[in-house]
């Protein structure tokens, strides 16, 4: 049998604040080609971190890894191609939760051809073959379902067809069959190991022994990043019921949770000695002998509650009391300094009555008038708002933290900032001056000025989308534009409409005051209406206004949660 993977002391640490977590703490261990491989071990042993390694997610530390004639050492980005060879399915699925199950599926595909093949839409052929994979493993009516609506087991099941999908020569599975009854795990780890024309390599992490025995024919067991036994599940078994700890050889309890007890250390030449007849002793590479037995996991200490005393609530509450104080000072100056005073509303009320009564009864004969107006209000506001949007986008894109170069985010980022600065108003005023008066005056102001809005929620939005999937297109071998299409865009849309729909609506608005400056809608009548003391008159036009933006705002808010569903 020829050597598919091989590990030679692998060493991975992350930083976590001022700590350093050494995850693996040099893993040797080599796999031949068409072998199923069970690693096992308690939670935080390092396996997750292991398969993240292999799938060239992560780079190691210290060592390398070699699959087929890909070398990934600490100076090694991994190659594209890697993804032909390799693939993984993550602990949480890595799915997009928007695409349907059949998209997800076909995202294995995006290793083929060049970075920039399947944006529009995966071929039929690739469909076809899909839905027939999705089939066998029991989902032949949830195809077209988004995967967000499936449950936890059909969101596996549909994450290892993505992996069939993908056909890699290494299948890297972290917990494949958790949330699988025993029909569907078996099912599934029997289509892997029939790919590939039965030469498919599977390297699984398992919940424990009795599932490593079912499904593999190696076991590795790690602790504290090392790997503390390599060898036959039967012998792994066979070792425990030695220490008198049967409990994983059992099946899991019904809340799924087995207690992993810490394997016994075994070098090779104990191996052959020790087992007693009708266990098949390990024979695979020998474990590093230890002095010690490892230790036991120590339970983490949640911090003493610090409920503060008697002195710690004074200090508090002192604190709190200086907050108001300079709070309220600042309230003080402000008011002074801007000579604020409510008493001129209460000694002038004769006023705001005359103003009142003016509009009432309101003048109806101008309706037909103000009616146009506001239709073309509305107008603007909409070319105005999808302008934006589309003059938004690529701006947003280059200004996502989690998309974009830092240089890149800087410039995207200034130039959003000087769009937001200047009000609708003074972009009115502008293009008058270039367009002459008129609604394309005022639907270039709202482009410009919705532009610098729309282009910071849309780059919120995409900095708040779920990593996980990107992550795990990038084993699938998608590019970064593939990623974008398959992994940012579907994940960001709904919330994308959702901020442009807000928008319009604002919009709407934002465009009833253009007319000041001459630059079209409702807001030329309002302002003449008032100039000319015809209060009446723009009393009609407010109440007009005031029934479209309702109409808009409750269309636009059942929308909007129809889109986040
Ligand atoms: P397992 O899959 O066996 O439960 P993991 O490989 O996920 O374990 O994690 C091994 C150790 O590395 C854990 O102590 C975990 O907290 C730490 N670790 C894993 N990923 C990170 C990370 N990105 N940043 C910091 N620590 C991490
Ligand atoms: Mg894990």
């Amino acid at each position: 049998m020829n050597t598919l993977l091989e590990i030679e002391n692998l060493h991975v640490a992350f930083k976590d604040g001022s700590e350093t977590v050494e995850a693996l703490k040099g893993v040797d261990f080599s796999v031949s080609r068409g072998e199923r491989v069970a690693i096992i071990g308690r939670s935080g042993s390092g396996k997750s971190t292991l398969l993240r390694v292999l799938s060239g997610l992560v780079s190691p530390d210290e060592g390398h890894v070699r699959v087929g004639d890909h070398l990934m050492g600490p100076d090694d980005r991994p190659r594209r191609s890697l993804y032909s060879k390799v693939g993984l399915v993550f602990q949480d699925y890595g799915l997009v939760p928007q695409l349907s199950a059949t998209q997800n599926v076909m995202c294995g595909c995006l290793h083929r051809g060049h970075g920039l093949s399947a944006l529009g839409k995966f071929s039929k052929t690739d469909e076809v073959r899909a839905r027939r994979l999705l089939t066998q493993l029991g989902l032949s009516n949830r195809l077209d379902h988004r995967v967000k609506k499936l449950s936890g087991g059909e969101q596996q099941r549909v994450a290892i067809a993505r992996l069939l999908f993908q056909e890699p020569d290494l299948m890297l599975l972290d917990e494949p069959v958790s949330s699988l009854d025993v029909h569907w795990a078996r099912t599934a780890v029997d289509l892997m190991s029939l790919a590939n024309e039965g030469q498919s390599t599977l390297v699984m992490v398992l919940h424990d022994l009795t599932m490593a025995r079912q499904f593999a024919d190696r076991v590795i067991y790690m602790h504290d990043g090392r790997i503390i036994f390599d060898g036959d599940p039967d012998e792994a078994c066979c070792r425990l019921e030695e220490q008198g700890k049967p409990l994983p050889c059992q099946p899991p309890s019904a809340d799924g949770s087995v207690e992993m007890p810490l394997f016994p250390i075994v070098s090779a030449s104990q191996n052959a000695t020790d087992c007693p007849e009708g266990h098949a002793c390990a024979t695979g590479p020998a474990t590093e002998p230890r002095a010690t037995e490892p230790r036991e996991e120590e339970e983490p200490r949640l911090p003493e509650p610090d409920i503060g005393g008697v002195g710690g609530l004074w200090g508090k509450g002192s604190f709190y009391a200086t907050v108001l104080l300079a709070a309220l000072a600042l309230y003080i100056w402000a008011a002074m300094d801007v000579e604020f005073s409510l008493l001129d509303v209460f000694s002038n009320t004769d006023n705001a009555v005359d103003f009142a009564q003016r509009m009432f009864p309101p003048d109806f004969d101008v309706t037909s008038t103000v009616a146009s107006s506001l239709l073309e209000t509305v107008q603007m506001a909409l070319i105005g708002t999808t302008l934006a949007a589309f003059l938004s986008l690529p701006i947003a894109v280059m200004a996502a933290r989690n998309i974009s170069a830092k240089p890149i985010q800087a410039g995207a980022r200034v130039v959003l900032n000087a769009l937001r600065t200047i009000p609708s108003i003074i972009w009115g005023l502008f293009f008058v001056a270039i367009v002459g008066l008129g609604p394309t005056a005022g639907i270039l102001a709202l482009t410009f000025y919705a532009a610098g809005y729309l282009g910071k929620f849309y780059y919120e939005g995409i900095e708040s989308i779920d990593p996980g999937p990107l992550h795990s297109l990038r084993t699938c071998g998608a590019g970064p534009i593939q990623r974008f299409r398959w992994g940012v865009f579907p994940q960001v849309l709904p919330l994308m409409l959702g901020y442009t729909l807000y928008m319009f609506e604002y919009n709407v608005r934002a465009a009833s005051i253009l007319g000041i400056v001459g630059a079209g809608g409702i807001g030329f009548y309002l302002y003449s209406y008032i100039n000319n003391f015809q209060y009446d008159r723009a009393a009609t036009a407010l109440l007009l206004l005031l029934v479209v933006v309702t109409i808009i705002d409750a269309a636009s808010s059942k929308l909007r949660a129809k889109l986040m569903d």
